[in-house]
């Protein structure tokens, strides 16, 4: 049987699930990495060969759009059917050195949302946990002195599980301590990796290849944990660094870590509105239509490891609207 007959039968029912006239849905892709292959540590993050395998899914079954094009012809009811759009966020340096050039391959457009304070050898909190256990040499990783205990670290598996534990132990603390601990943690490690995110460099080439650059605060905080005043420099100061340097007017925002009333709430949105931002992504799964909050625009990336598992997941989530 020929092999792209359940593809056509699956691009039907996605056209009929992304709905018509003022109805129609758009599915905003969100993604964080593009590794250069797995990786036993980010078991959820795509490699090369998958994000290559979607994108063609992407640009041969779907009509992908820039956010700004998908947004304008939302608000005026033109929007296509199975009409998507690509997002990364945080300001890895694999979206540039791997994810850019796929992108180019299949003549394809995204947003990327930079948190600045890390560029140009910066590394995000998470990171440097995930980093240190997985180059702690011992099979037992000892962190009972900043009270998070003893860890088995002696196989992968192991060494993710721990990882994921120590994460989501210290996720929610106040800033500063949360940012001691996971010093501490990376202390237990040699080789530190320095070259996680981009170069203001690397970011100027991914503008210039004609790629959306939006605002993600300077440092990633959780907003919601943040006073107004210090909240509202997070998200100015970081627009007007990533305009000077690119020099243009940013236009979108994405809340960091993204989930409503959890990490930013409802009083934080005039924020970012009169910061001068035309509309703002949140990573509440869902798509968007026109009725939705374009201050919380819903996101949501299917973990799917075959493109018809892939796809039938993105037809759902365009039936149901959300998860
Ligand atoms: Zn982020």
């Amino acid at each position: 049987m020929n092999k792209s007959i359940p593809f056509k039968i699956l691009k039907t029912l996605a056209t009929i699930a992304s709905g018509t006239g003022k109805r129609k849905k758009l599915f905003i892709l969100i993604y964080h990495r593009v590794l250069d292959k797995p990786d036993f540590m980010r078991p959820g993050e795509v490699d090369n060969a998958a994000f290559t395998w979607q994108m063609e899914l992407l640009a041969k079954y779907f009509n992908v759009l820039p956010l700004h094009d998908a947004l304008q012809k939302m608000q005026i009811h033109t929007l296509p059917s199975r009409a998507v759009c690509i997002t990364f966020d945080d300001g890895y340096a694999d979206n540039y050195t791997n994810a850019l050039p796929i992108l180019k391959q299949f003549n394809l457009s995204a947003t990327f949302f930079i948190a600045n304070g890390f560029l140009n050898g910066g590394r995000m909190w998470n990171d440097t946990v995930i980093e240190a256990v997985r180059n702690f040499p011992l099979p037992e990783l000892d962190l009972a002195a900043i009270d998070l205990g003893r860890f088995d670290v002696s196989d992968q598996s192991k060494k993710r599980q721990t990882a994921e534990q120590i994460i989501g132990q210290i996720k929610h603390l106040p800033a500063v301590q949360r940012d001691q601990l996971a010093a501490h943690v990376g202390m237990q490690s040699q080789n530190l990796p320095g070259n996680l995110m981009m170069t203001t460099e690397q970011l100027k080439q991914l503008y210039q290849s004609g790629m959306e650059i939006g605002g993600h605060t300077v440092n990633h905080p959780i907003l919601a944990k943040l006073d107004n005043q210090i909240a509202e420099q997070e998200v100015t100061v970081n627009k007007i660094f990533l305009e000077n340097i690119l020099n243009t007017s940013l236009r979108f925002f994405a809340y960091p870590n993204g989930k409503p009333d959890q990490d930013y709430n409802q009083q934080q949105i005039p924020l970012i509105k009169n910061a001068g931002y035309q509309a703002a992504l949140s990573t509440q799964w869902g798509v968007a239509q026109q009725i939705s909050d374009i201050w919380q625009l819903p996101r949501f990336t299917p973990w799917d490891k075959s493109p018809i598992k892939f796809m039938l997941r993105m037809i759902t989530l365009y039936h149901k609207g959300n998860v």
